[in-house]
């Protein structure tokens, strides 16, 4: 091609991008097909900002949808304009892979929130935008359990998309476990109710949902309980350092019974010392005493700190707040295990302290994930497209949170060298990560054997890949 026909070309693609994607020109294109409500703005970052910055899409548009048929419209417009485009939800997505930048769209579902039981509170539909706080205060209110994700912030669906740990999986199983059937706005612009009949679909949705279509609704089991059905034993235990290869080996040796959980932190006690702490956070669904009984053999290494106490339901995440602060850069890291190794861990525990002595860096955190799997196992490796169901044991995160970017390549460089670390002694015969904490890893790493039958669905379903942005098949 002529040098001035190949530059007039680019000129005109340019100029087509900037303008189609101004907030005037999507309203006036797509405004009509959308229902009232729905909201086409500018990008705003103090609004829609993310729980962390690193790598953080920055739209040039934001839509928010006001019900299911405004997300087939949007979609559709998006697919004829070939504008990349990424749903948010509940924005916690750290995953390098999601990248829109000022020529993208993105899907806002914060007004698909609605939680409803029926009668009798077997099934709840959950929206696609609904969070997790909001799920639990209408189950609490209705007398009733959903399997959620354990921090108030996150996306419902965006967590269970990909599996979905929560507090309920020694009883309940993973999130997916808990899906009847799924309504979603797919490839062709089209709303589909995706059931157990759908097999293929059915299966991939439950584990790699975000590569197949975006979720409006899902209809899940719901868990009726009687006034003392909304109790648990939860709260923090604090140990030394000293006591931390006893604490690892008793996480590897205990079997957690289905009303139990337990997460292991590495975090500091914040402003304005920001020494290191090593705490336990237990979870027992039932009354102290028998919370205190069935983690006891922690109780006898002796913590030095014990905040735990008997909390409701609606209160059960609330120790986990802390967590959820967005904004600040957390370039995480992640490593799935089948068991726990003392000297790993006192490694991991060195890293930590040296870590967050650089300064700037006291809010990051190492996390360690143990539940009861039991319960998920009986459903069965190929039940869902989580590949890690009957291999993982324990989930390790290195959640590096800082506010200075200059401080981006010893943060990165330490998350990378904490997975390494916990790979060397992961117990598996290939390095495995649970979707929702990975960061760039290899489609293997996450879909495990599950990647070739994932992208023939894939090939199908959306042949043209435009749902692109969450371990892209
Ligand atoms: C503080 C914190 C606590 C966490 N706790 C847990 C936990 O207890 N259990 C657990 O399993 N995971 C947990 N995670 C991981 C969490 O599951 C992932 O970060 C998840 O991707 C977050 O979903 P989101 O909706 O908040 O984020 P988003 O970034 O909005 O969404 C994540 C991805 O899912 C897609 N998506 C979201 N909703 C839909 C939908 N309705 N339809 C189609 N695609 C959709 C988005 O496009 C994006 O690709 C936690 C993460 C953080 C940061």
């Amino acid at each position: 091609m002529h040098p001035l026909v190949t530059l007039a070309w680019l000129l005109s693609t340019v100029a087509h991008k900037i303008w189609a994607l101004s907030p005037e020109q999507v309203s006036k294109e797509l405004g009509p097909q959308l229902s009232q409500s729905a909201v086409i703005s500018g990008w705003d970052a103090t609004k829609y900002g993310r729980w962390s910055e690193y790598h953080a899409p920055k739209p040039g548009i934001v839509l928010t949808p006001a019900n299911e048929q405004d997300v087939a419209a949007t979609v559709e417009y998006c697919t004829s304009k070939e504008i990349p485009f990424l749903t948010q939800n509940g924005g916690h997505g750290w995953a390098k892979t999601i990248h829109i930048d000022n020529d993208g769209l993105i899907i806002s579902l914060e007004q698909l929130n609605s939680v409803t039981f029926n009668d009798d509170r077997t099934e709840a539909v959950v929206e696609g935008g609904a969070h997790v706080s909001q799920v639990i205060n209408a189950a609490s209110k209705n007398n009733a359990l959903v399997q959620t994700a354990n921090c108030n912030c996150i996306g419902t669906l965006g967590a269970i998309l990909g599996a979905g740990y929560g507090n309920l999986m020694g009883m309940a199983g993973f999130g997916i476990d808990n899906i009847l059937s799924l309504n979603a706005v797919m490839a062709d612009g089209c709303l589909h109710t995706i059931t157990p009949e759908d097999k293929d679909l059915f299966w991939a949705f439950r584990g790699a949902g975000p590569n197949f279509g975006i979720v409006t609704s899902a209809k899940m089991k719901s868990y009726p309980v009687g006034p003392s059905g909304q109790t648990a034993w939860i709260g923090q235990l604090v140990f030394t350092p000293d006591k931390l290869e006893k604490v690892v080996e008793e996480i590897d040796a205990i079997t957690l019974e289905p009303e139990m959980c337990l997460f292991m932190v590495f975090l500091t006690s914040g402003e304005p010392d920001y020494t290191p702490m090593i705490a336990l956070l237990p979870f027992y669904y039932g009354t102290e005493e028998e919370g205190r009984a069935a983690f006891s053999s922690f109780f006898d290494i002796g913590p030095t700190n014990d905040t735990t106490a008997e909390t409701q339901y609606a209160h059960w995440n609330d120790v986990t707040d802390v967590f959820c602060s967005k904004g600040g850069y957390k370039p995480s890291e992640t490593a799935g295990l089948s068991r726990m190794v003392p000297s790993t861990w006192e490694e991991a525990w060195d890293e930590y302290v040296s870590f967050v002595s650089l300064g700037g860096t006291g809010a990051s955190i190492v996390l360690l994930e143990a539940y009861s799997l039991k319960t998920a196992r009986s459903f069965g490796q190929d039940s869902s497209a989580y590949a890690w169901r009957n291999k993982v044991n324990f989930n390790a995160i290195a959640i590096p949170w800082y506010f200075d970017s200059s401080l981006e390549s010893d943060a990165v460089a330490w998350a990378s060298r904490l997975r390494d670390l916990w790979r060397s002694t992961d117990g598996l015969d290939s390095p495995a990560a649970y979707i929702n904490f990975a960061n760039d890893e290899d489609l293997s790493v996450v879909y495990g054997e599950n990647v070739e039958r994932l992208k023939a669905i894939k090939a199908q379903a959306d042949p043209d890949r435009i749902f692109n942005q969450w371990f892209s098949l």
